[in-house]
């Protein structure tokens, strides 16, 4: 029998019990074992799998899938450096190659001492506090070779350099172009204590669903408030509860996806780190308008702090009687918990999101049946994003008329954006949907540094068509951004200036998703792959003519012939480069970088 310590022992038990079916509890069970024992071993496995009634297989297949979960030991202070799109453009890659040099270690290995290991990472949502890196859970953001040098001998002689208090970009001063709503306690202080929420109205609009208004009705405020669905998709989201089957005997279930994975997009962090009962709330009142009674929250795994404050919030909402049973008098119950992912970017695509809430691998579903109908543990779920579950207390609050009147037809409310890359104001706004984009660039965000000219814009996450620099003087709402060949996605901006290689650009974003397919579907698992070597080939001087055909051709094959949309995200950046910047693979066929970027052959992981 493995000696857990009394905290881990406590977890467990909790967990053990926590969830209808036992299984889901095993991801959080194998991370916070990973916290205390620095890896998950066979022994620890064999514990986790009598406590869940698994055998050590099933631990171990599903264990395999994750990123963050590992067999054996990092060093004590593991250093993980992005260098995903926002972090590549601010100089992730270089900061790379010096903490290597620094630290006389490669990827994925360890000091002899034992005191760091080091591993590039994908995207960890600091996109607009780039370059960014994680040591164990603490976020590093903006980091100078100074800055990343300092952080290390701290941490070399025993200290602990403190991590950046909330996401660079999010505490800025207001620009008279920003409405905030959903973020307008951002900054106060003590933002996430629920004495502060109540202080500011918090919980109104739950007393006003539960005492005044009917699922019924609830739904139809919603549907009226325009609110479309803030993790990418865009769909109606008063529509979306709608299809909820009424007469069902099943429980019912309502997720918040905070599996914030896409690149460019960190505004669901400081949304739960700074609101959390303003989500709380939301959930609640979803709830109520589908008569669920249970609720979870999907936190991916390296937002563990993030983690820890919403589960702060649990507690004060569970004590003040804003959560469990017979919430303020009225007889309806609805229990909510936080659940931690363990890297994994497929597991915020909603049918992979469950089955990974259900305790194993994040493979998609076939679609249809869809969730509303078929969800979780086979029963009709709502899955919506942090922002716009975030938004549903501001919609009950002051009417679904009142809320779309912000944003434009069919496009209600207000839209959370970040914004990085070669910008003067990195940072996360919040703004009237419909906003012009030019505007936003460069009156709000400030434009581009150095007076360097605009080349690229990413709308909406990496998954989106880029937009050049004369396209983007349109509004940004969601059939605007279609209407000019993209998307506003998960309101990620990524900025480029007029020095970036496109080339270096398609090439990572490749990376990313050759690196993120769960491998299910072949278009995905080798068109990911090929596209990947073929693009690094390319950047590194060694393309050839026909292959910038075969790049373009083999990105439109894999349009819509995948099982999610993880494949079409990776094609759809890559035709839009091909088509806008077709002469920069031209220009490198004559052997090396025109706007010299690095071009590092970066190579499977
Ligand atoms: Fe997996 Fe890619 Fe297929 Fe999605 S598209 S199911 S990530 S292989």
């Amino acid at each position: 029998m493995m000696e857990l310590s009394t905290a881990l022992s406590a977890k467990f038990e909790k967990l053990q019990t926590s969830y209808p079916v036992k299984r889901s509890a095993l991801i959080p069970m194998l991370m916070y074992a990973q916290d205390e024992f620095g890896c998950v071993s066979d022994e620890m496995i064999a514990e986790i799998g009598r406590r869940l009634d698994l055998n050590n297989v099933q631990v171990e297949e599903t264990l395999a899938y994750y990123s963050m979960l590992h067999r054996k030991p990092w060093g004590k202070h593991h250093v993980q450096i992005c260098t995903n799109v926002a972090c590549m453009l601010k100089g992730g890659n270089e900061l790379l190659e010096r903490a290597k040099k620094r630290l006389e270690i490669g990827q994925k290995e360890v000091t002899a001492d034992g005191v760091f290991s080091l591993e590039e990472v994908e995207c960890i949502g600091a996109c607009t506090g780039a370059p960014a890196m994680q040591v164990n859970y603490d976020f590093y953001e903006n980091l100078t070779p100074l800055k990343f040098d300092r952080i290390i001998e701290d941490l070399d002689v025993g200290k602990h350099p403190a991590p950046e208090p909330v996401i660079s970009g999010a505490l800025h001063e207001r620009h008279e172009l920003e409405t905030p709503l959903i973020s307008r306690r951002w900054g106060m202080k003590d933002s996430h204590k629920i004495d502060v929420y109540l202080m500011q109205g918090g919980y109104k609009a739950l007393e006003k669903a539960l005492k005044e208004m009917t699922p019924e009705s609830i739904i139809e405020e919603v549907k009226k408030s325009n609110l479309r669905g803030r993790g990418g998709a865009g769909f109606p989201t008063g529509m979306k509860w709608s299809f909820v089957p009424k007469d069902t005997p099943k429980p019912k279930y309502v997720i918040c996806n905070a599996d914030e994975s896409e690149p460019g997009t960190c505004k669901d962090r400081p949304l739960m780190e700074m609101d959390p009962h303003q989500l709380i709330e939301g959930m609640v009142i979803a709830g109520r308008a589908i008569s669920s009674h249970q609720g979870f929250i999907y936190i991916r795994g390296e937002y563990r702090y993030v983690l820890d404050i919403v589960d702060g919030a649990l507690g004060e909402a569970y004590a003040r009687g804003y959560l469990g049973k017979n919430i303020l008098g009225t007889g309806f119950d609805f229990d909510l918990l936080a659940h931690t992912g363990a890297g994994a970017y497929e597991c915020g695509e909603e049918s992979a999101l469950m089955e990974s809430l259900e305790g194993k691998r994040g493979y998609p579903r076939i679609k249809p049946p869809f969730p509303a109908v078929v969800g979780l543990y086979g029963c009709p779920t709502i899955i919506n994003n942090v922002e716009t579950l975030s938004a549903v207390p501001s919609i009950i609050r002051e009417g679904g008329d009142a809320y779309a009147s912000r944003g434009t037809p069919k496009n209600g409310g207000t839209r959370m954006l970040c914004i990085a890359g070669h910008v003067n104001k990195p940072g996360i706004y919040e703004v009237r949907l419909g906003m012009n984009m030019k505007k936003f660039i460069y009156d709000v965000a400030g434009g581009i540094p150095d007076g360097k000219k605009l080349k690229a814009v990413i709308p909406g996450g990496s998954s989106c068509p880029l937009l050049a620099a004369d396209e983007i003087d349109i509004p940004m709402d969601y059939d605007s951004v279609a209407k000019a060949g993209s998307m506003l996605g998960s309101g990620g901006m990524v900025i480029m200036d007029e020095d970036t290689c496109m080339v270096d650009m398609a090439r990572r974003i490749m990376h990313f998703y050759a690196h993120e397919s769960c491998g299910w579907c072949i278009p995905c698992r080798e068109g990911t792959t090929w596209l990947r070597k073929t693009l690094e080939r390319f950047h590194a001087g060694m393309g050839r003519v026909e292959d910038i055909d075969m790049i373009a051709d083999l990105a439109k094959n894999m349009l819509g012939r995948t099982f999610c949309p993880l494949g079409d995200a990776a094609a759809m950046p890559t035709i839009s480069i091909m088509k806008k910047w077709r002469n920069e693979f031209e220009d490198h066929l004559r052997g090396r970088c025109p706007y010299k970027s690095a071009g590092v052959l970066v190579g499977s992981r």
